[in-house]
Formats: C-alpha cells, sequence, structure tokens
C-alpha cells in the first residue's frame, strides 16, 4: 500500500484551489508523474488542507473510493480546460460541460457564505466547489492569466511584479532548472 501524501504549503502554490487541485501530482510534464491523491484518505487530507471542509466536521470517514475516482475524473477535467486556456484555444465544450454536471450534481450540498466562500460537508460539495471555481476561473480570468510551470507543468496564477514567473515553486523546480543550466554550460 501507498503512503498517503503528506500535504504542505509546497502543494498549495498556485493562488487557487482549482489549480492547486489541478497540480496533485507530481508532475505533468514532460509525462504523468505519480498520483499524489493516493487514496481516499490522501483527498480527505487534501480537502481538509485546502480548508473545503466545515471546521471539525471529520470528514475523513465519508471520503469513499468512489468519491476519489471522481475527483481523479474531474482533475482530468480541470488538465484540459486550463491547458486550453493556457494554450490560447478555446475550452473544450465536452470538458466544460463536465465540470458543469459536476458543480451540478454536488450544489445541494454546498453552502456559500455572505462573502463568497464555500463550504461543504460531502465530498461531492466539494468536488463541486472545485468544478465551479475552475469555471470561475475561466469565465474570468485573472488578468495576468494562468501559467504553467516550465518544468513540471504545475499550473499557477502568475501574481509576479513582472509577470515573467516560469516556475511553479523557486524552491523545486527553478532551483533545479538553474543545476541543470549551470552543469550543461560547466561540463
Ligand atoms: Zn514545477
Amino acid at each position: 500500500m501507498t503512503a498517503a501524501t503528506a500535504w504542505s504549503g509546497d502543494h498549495f502554490i498556485a493562488g487557487d484551489v482549482a489549480l492547486d487541485f489541478a497540480n496533485t501530482v507530481y508532475r505533468r510534464r514532460p509525462e504523468l508523474g505519480a498520483d499524489l491523491l493516493t487514496g481516499a484518505e490522501a483527498l480527505a487530507a487534501w480537502l481538509d488542507r485546502a480548508r473545503l471542509l466545515p471546521a471539525g466536521s471529520g470528514t475523513s470517514h465519508v471520503v469513499t473510493d468512489a468519491a476519489l475516482e471522481e475527483a481523479r475524473a474531474l482533475r482530468g477535467l480541470l488538465w484540459a480546460v486550463f491547458d486550453a486556456h493556457e494554450d490560447g484555444r478555446t475550452i473544450p465544450a465536452a470538458s466544460f460541460t463536465g465540470l458543469l454536471d459536476t458543480a451540478r450534481r454536488g450544489s445541494a450540498h454546498v453552502t456559500v457564505s455572505p462573502d463568497g466562500s464555500t463550504t461543504s460537508p460531502e465530498p461531492d460539495g466539494v468536488l463541486a466547489i472545485l468544478a465551479l471555481g475552475a469555471v470561475a476561473l475561466v469565465l474570468t480570468p485573472p488578468p495576468q492569466g494562468i501559467r504553467a510551470c516550465d518544468r513540471c507543468g504545475w499550473f499557477f496564477i502568475d501574481s509576479s511584479r513582472g509577470r515573467r514567473r516560469r516556475w511553479c515553486s523557486m524552491k523545486t523546480c527553478g532551483n533545479q532548472a538553474k543545476a541543470a543550466r549551470y552543469r550543461s554550460t560547466h561540463s
């Protein structure tokens, strides 16, 4: 059995929770890496860490393997939609429809607060929140756009001053890219 991923701040670097959810694989480029959603427990821990669950709701026991499959399917939709956005292509209609279907299936379990924050005690409600977040992102994109890490393909919103952020994080991909460049010019 694979150990559950220990989520840390390094897994929440995107500046948006739907993008962070899309980034729950070790890497997306140059080829798909290991799945960090190793099981229902890892998904429950991620949702808790992302503060999508009401405090103390103890949702971990209701995150089933079926919910995990739905979460992975939603993540596939997010990849299709955000890849298109990042490439400057039209959002694929089937993937967009998939997001709306996910949102509708769980919407009865979503609580929307006056400040716009959303929570749900049910996994399908939480997936609805993530799907709605993705819909909101592509309909009202941040002015700086959605980018993907040059090295691993993780998505992020580039809020750096010069809008020249290239890496998911300087600590991981940024330093590895610099080290690779150093090796190639000093060998
Ligand atoms: Zn990266």
